[in-house]
């Protein structure tokens, strides 16, 4: 496509550029979407055309013109330079924490993060000699104060994993860039969509396409997106590891992209309902949901983010654990499991207590994840209704 033409099609609303990024009809006889290409060898009509770099193909590994598609859409989607696809989410963080990383450096983390990308850096980059230090998400532009000369990134993820703490994400970048450091984002729970990475200031952003992007829970795949100063470092780092997706997974996860904008705001509208409501419940000591006014740091989500998406955590006055494991285990729609942003709704008891090194985790009582699906929100409450009877033992 004519780079006019892209920057006219950059320019549309979220909704219209869904359904328009990354298409290119008359590449493949006018069908609509992309074919799947399977295919590892790609033939070069000479030696001539082999030795002369010409073709936008050469080898498997360096993509097809179908997960191409998905990582042009991607880039369009997230202002991105360059987007590269990997098979999970979580590949997708260690790609982008490896992008970003020599033997020696210091990492800084926030606390608040998933709790793999921990292990990852604890269990992984430790090996070769990286200095992973956590910070209280909420340090903004404090995270200055420890920066080292070795610094060479810093990971942030707003809201934070289960716990949903929002970050001051410019003002970390601001200070972060004033040293040269990498910003990463874990932006899964916003997607592009609500909160755009590189506009905001990351130089590298995380998305686990497992969750919103595919959005039924069939597939697995992550995405990093770099801005133009570190779009060819991503993609560099990316051809060494040759970790890529398969043709079928990019179809797939390009058809859920068509409809992500309006699952997100289905999903997102019915979320808040839900939180508002269980905010007004005697048994919940807490909603945590950025969206709500009284959550910390809504005045930040308030400021960057443009909606929410439909996941969000509560903290449950104290209770017996065999009521707390009634009220879940009884739900009819919410299933139990790892994982979100599918069409269906999930629950999930968690504890960032064990993890936590920089901050404390000290809730009132248990507490639950929700990721609420595209089911009526009228039954949705019924089932949390009856579960609310279990816990106090009526059920
Ligand atoms: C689920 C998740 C990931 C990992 O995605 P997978 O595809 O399951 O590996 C990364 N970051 C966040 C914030 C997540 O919720």
């Amino acid at each position: 496509m004519s780079s006019d033409k892209l920057e006219k099609r950059r320019k549309k609303r979220m909704a219209t550029l869904v359904t328009q990024a990354g298409r290119a009809p008359f590449d493949h006889f006018g069908f609509v979407n992309p074919p799947v290409y399977r295919g590892s060898t790609v033939l070069f009509p000479t030696v001539a055309d082999l030795e002369g770099l010409r073709q936008p193909y050469t080898y498997g590994t360096k993509g097809t013109p179908t997960t191409r598609a998905l990582e042009t859409a991607w880039s369009e989607i997230a202002g991105a330079a360059d987007t590269v696809l990997v098979p999970s989410g979580l590949a997708a963080i260690s790609l982008a924490l490896l992008t970003a990383t020599k033997a020696g450096a210091h990492l800084l983390v926030t606390d608040s993060a998933y709790s793999p990308t921990r292990a990852f850096c604890d269990g992984f980059l430790a090996r070769f000699g990286v200095t992973t230090q956590y910070y209280d998400p909420a340090i903004g532009a404090g995270i200055a104060a420890l920066i080292r000369p070795e610094t060479t990134a810093v990971l942030v993820e707003s809201p934070g994993s289960q716990s949903m703490e929002v970050q001051d994400v410019p003002a970390i970048a601001a200070a972060a860039h004033e040293k040269a450091v990498c910003v990463i984002i874990d932006n899964t729970w916003a997607t592009p969509l609500y909160f755009p990475p590189h506009e905001r200031g990351c130089d590298l952003a995380i998305e686990a396409g497992t969750k919103y992007l595919s959005g039924h829970s069939d597939i697995l795949l992550g995405l990093v997106s770099a801005n133009p100063r570190w779009a060819k470092r991503l993609r560099h780092t990316f051809n060494l590891f040759a970790m890529g997706v398969s043709p079928d997974d990019a179809a797939l996860a390009l058809r859920g992209m068509r409809t992500m904008s309006l699952r997100l705001k289905e999903q997102g509208r019915a979320a808040l309902e839900i939180a508002q409501w269980l905010a007004t419940r005697a048994e919940v000591a807490r909603v945590l949901h950025p969206a709500l006014p009284g959550h910390p740091g809504h005045d930040l989500w308030k400021r960057d983010f443009s909606g929410a998406s439909g996941v969000f955590s509560i903290i449950l006055n104290p209770a017996p654990k065999p009521a707390v494991d009634a009220f879940v285990d009884g739900l009819e729609l919410f299933g139990i499991g790892y994982s979100w942003g599918g069409y269906e709704s999930l629950v999930l008891p968690f504890d960032c207590a064990p993890y936590r090194t920089a901050t404390r985790w000290t809730p009132e009582g248990p507490a639950l994840r929700f990721s609420i699906g595209l089911e009526d929100v009228a039954d949705l409450k019924e089932d949390l209704e009856a579960g609310f009877e279990r816990l106090r033992g009526e059920g």
